[in-house]
């Protein structure tokens, strides 16, 4: 039967039904909430999210730089909160409409214990000197907030959180390492971008911690009085009991700072005895220097050519898989046993790469996500190898947009293939800081009704009184800053 053989009647119910079908799909939006704000996530804090027990967890910087969480429910797939966890001392209020007002640093990473409590630590870009002296680094460009750690009051129920004081106030680049014992380990740097970067221990569910342990040592430079040894370190579980630590080296100007950021290291840490080593699996004496950290576990030097912080995964041998933004490129380094395969640009040639972060499924197999921007067209998608990072190929795109660039995030923690990563978005045309946030995977965007993604109320008002930001301030700010983004210093 054709449609023109339909009764009237029966038509007119359809056209209905197709009517009411297409306002809902028009009420659905693909992003969870709007209020993201400033640059609301980075692979550096992280993990970012986590999937626990048939929900995954985010947590990323909303309004006045504090941190939010939202749960996704995937037998349901209903979406609850965003909730506010928690108070970020750097943040501004009202919320502000010139990214330069924003620091940015106290975004949170979040981490979830063996009894579902969700934890959160954020808050601090090398706390402040009222809350004594820093043993382990400095203080640097006056006062940076105080490290804080959340927790919620009930186990996988993100609406209510109480602060635990147990940890030092100068953390920065917090880091959360789970092993599947349930042993917690939270790495950051232990203030200013002159401090050392430290882990400290719970096997008790966060409840207490061991004091801070450190890893990579900063100093005056043993090239030069003019430089300090500074680095910009990410850790991640390894294989069995070990943690991996990919790291960059930041000749820092002294008394100044400055932007420059060069080569790519490696070394891991045997949890059992707190050992670290180089990948050959010689033993290093921590802190380590620059010195050592040049002899032992150098990967690549980059020369006057700039490396970014990257991420690192191991295969089942316990062989290190790493990506760091070096220059222009995202470069895939393997060790295969006995060296470090010669580095490969991954999607060179797709326009403007930026970092990412990759599962490794065999020793040859390995899925990367990577944010490219192609002709206009900003990108989140799958590139994938199959010959050990010697050749990748373009896989499924999990979002892209025209009018919104991403931000990601560093993989979701056990993550469900609905839902791997975390990302921010941003609108150039905006007027204000205010930011899209999405979750990501197998099905595209996991959205949700447009009236439950706006959580804004009355913000965009309340920054209206605000005056434009000034360009001439703007300016003299980013020289000084001398072309440092967020993640510096
Ligand atoms: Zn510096």
């Amino acid at each position: 039967m054709s449609l023109l053989n339909f009764p009237c009647r029966l038509l007119a119910a359809l056209a209905a039904a197709l009517k009411m079908a297409t306002l809902a799909i028009a009420a659905e939006v693909p992003f969870f909430t709007d209020n993201g704000y400033g640059n609301p996530v980075s692979s550096l804090q992280h993990p970012a999210a986590e999937h626990y027990q048939g929900v995954t967890y985010v947590a990323y910087q909303g309004p006045h730089e504090d941190p939010y969480v939202a749960a996704y429910n995937h037998a349901t797939g209903k979406w609850t909160g965003p909730v506010q966890a928690g108070v970020n001392l750097m943040g501004k209020s009202p919320d502000q409409i010139d990214p330069s007002e924003l620091d940015n640093h106290g975004k949170p990473a979040l981490v979830i214990d063996r009894k579902g409590y969700i934890h959160l630590v954020f808050g601090s870009h090398g706390g402040d000197p009222k809350f004594g002296k820093n043993p382990l680094g400095e203080f640097f460009m006056g006062t940076k907030g105080k490290m804080t750690h959340v927790v919620s009051q009930k186990p996988g129920d993100i609406s209510a959180w109480r602060v635990v004081d147990n940890l030092p106030p100068f953390g920065t680049y917090n880091q959360w390492v789970k092993f599947p014992s349930g042993d917690l380990y939270l790495f950051y740097r232990h203030g200013g971008h002159r401090s050392d970067w430290v882990y400290q221990k719970s096997t008790n569910d966060g409840l207490t911690f061991s004091a801070p342990v450190s890893v990579l040592k900063h100093k005056v430079s043993s090239a030069s009085p003019a430089i300090n040894d500074s680095w910009y370190a990410w850790f991640e579980p390894g294989l069995g009991e070990t943690i991996t630590a990919s790291y960059v080296y930041h000749p820092c100007a002294n008394p100044k700072h400055n932007a420059h950021r060069q080569n790519v290291y490696f070394m891991q840490m045997n949890a059992r005895d707190g050992n670290w080593t180089n990948v050959q699996g010689d033993r290093l004496t921590l802190p380590v220097t620059k010195e050592s950290a040049d002899r032992f576990t150098l990967i690549e030097a980059t020369g006057t050519v700039r490396s970014t912080h990257g991420t690192c995964h191991v295969d089942a041998n316990g062989y290190p898989h790493v990506a760091f933004p070096v220059g222009r490129d995202i470069r895939y380094y393997r060790w295969d046993g006995k060296a470090w395969q010669k580095p490969v640009s991954v999607g060179a040639g797709h326009g403007r790469v930026g970092d990412g972060d990759f599962i490794v499924d065999s020793p040859l197999s390995v899925r990367m996500i990577l944010s490219t921007e192609h002709d206009g067209d900003n990108e989140i998608g799958w590139w994938n190898t199959e010959d050990g990072g010697l050749t990748w190929t373009k896989g499924n795109i999990l979002i892209s947009s025209k009018v919104l660039s991403f931000g990601t995030t560093a993989i979701v923690r056990n993550a469900h293939p609905d839902a791997v990563m975390l990302l921010g978005s941003r609108d150039a045309t905006e007027p204000h800081l205010y930011r899209r946030m999405f979750l990501v995977g197998a099905r595209g965007p996991l959205g949700r009704l447009a009236a439950e993604a706006s959580q804004l109320g009355d913000r965009l008002e309340a920054i209206k009184s605000l005056p434009p930001p000034n360009r001439a301030k703007a300016e003299a700010k980013k020289k000084k800053k001398l072309g440092l983004d967020d993640e510096d210093p």
